[in-house]
């Protein structure tokens, strides 16, 4: 499970901000200490000398045994009396030392010779805030799905229950997110508008996000706009940065295909990384008001076998839930 590189800096760089906290919790402290309590102080350096006696006795090699325990023994009974002295003026007994914010690895990032938790729970909450930055995820996720919306009986349009067809939808989404892993199919969502297709796209990016992977959730129109913009910028050197989460992602979340101003350029695009991803190996989650017919008039032949030859079809029917919540009120 790989992480983008900008999450992977911003990680290092919090636990460095994390650090350099610490070391000023800790400097504030021991000025306070050095004020109000200056003999602690001298007592630490005692503790100190103490210590490097402690490995000169040790390295002497002479008459160790004894000498050694005497060091020892006067070592925990100062620390002990420098913990009383600094609690009796009403510091915490560590007040000299320096508290890390993560105990397990005192803000290094590695505990045990692996990538410590608070560095796994950083990154998540990285990827929820890049999540964030493009949806809002709070009002989403697999629980907060309501199949009442979706009509039981068949009718109008629909041969066949609307209920029917989006349990099974629901129930594959989830499974898809519960156990996705590099190497997992593509979908792709279709259906009308208001009919949940956002709602289960940032579903299955919140749960795959939970669990480790590197996922980029963004609506097309968006992402075009973006590399639009970057076409302009720099040179080439932009467009291919802008170009990289998409195509490098472990999951691509591409949102409301269709909806955009279609042009040659966003049909390149969106070719582009349809193939891309396919050839690496990467999943695409890709949802859509467009119907099969629409899809192909649109974007032609090569990119309407890339959609429906390359990934699982999970229809959406029933009635725009939007409305329907507009009209309940
Ligand atoms: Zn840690």
């Amino acid at each position: 499970m790989a992480y983008p590189r900008e999450i992977l800096e911003q990680s290092r760089a919090e636990l460095a901000a994390r650090r350099q906290r610490s070391a000023e919790a800790r400097a504030a402290r021991r000025a306070q200490v050095a004020r109000r309590v200056p003999e602690a102080l001298a007592l630490e350096r005692e503790i100190a000398s103490t210590s490097a006696r402690l490995a000169q006795a040790v390295l002497s090699g002479e008459d160790v045994g004894a000498k050694v325990d005497e060091i020892r023994r006067f070592n925990l009974s100062s620390q002990q009396k420098l913990r009383s002295l600094l609690a009796l003026h009403g510091f915490a007994p560590d007040a000299l030392e320096s508290i890390p914010s993560c105990a397990a690895c005192r803000d290094t990032g590695v505990a045990g010779g692996q990538t410590c938790d608070c560095v796994r729970q950083l990154r998540r909450a990285l990827m929820y805030d890049r999540l964030g930055a493009s949806a809002p995820v709070d009002t989403y996720g697999f629980d907060r799905f309501e199949l009442r919306w979706y009509p039981e009986q068949a009718g109008g349009s629909s041969q066949v229950s609307p209920r029917a067809i989006m349990t099974k939808t629901f129930s594959e989404c989830l499974r898809y997110a519960k156990t996705f892993s590099i190497g997992s199919p593509s979908l792709l969502l279709t259906g009308g508008p208001g009919l949940g297709k956002t709602h289960l796209s940032l579903s299955i990016a919140h749960t795959v996000i939970e669990r480790g992977f590197d996922v980029l959730y963004v609506p097309f129109l968006t992402l075009l706009g973006r590399l639009e913009a970057a076409r302009f910028g720099r040179g080439g050197e932009e467009y291919a940065d802008s170009l990289q989460a998409p195509l490098s992602c472990e999951l691509l979340i591409l949102d409301d295909l269709g909806s955009e101003f279609s042009t040659s350029f966003s049909t390149s695009v969106l070719y582009d990384i349809l193939n891309s991803r396919q050839l690496a190996g990467f999943a695409s989650v890709i949802s859509t008001n467009l119907s099969e017919q629409e899809l192909k008039a649109r974007y032609g032949e090569r990119i309407h076998s890339r959609l429906f030859g390359g990934c699982r079809v999970l229809p959406f029917l029933g009635e725009d839930i939007r409305l329907q919540k507009i009209y309940a009120r």
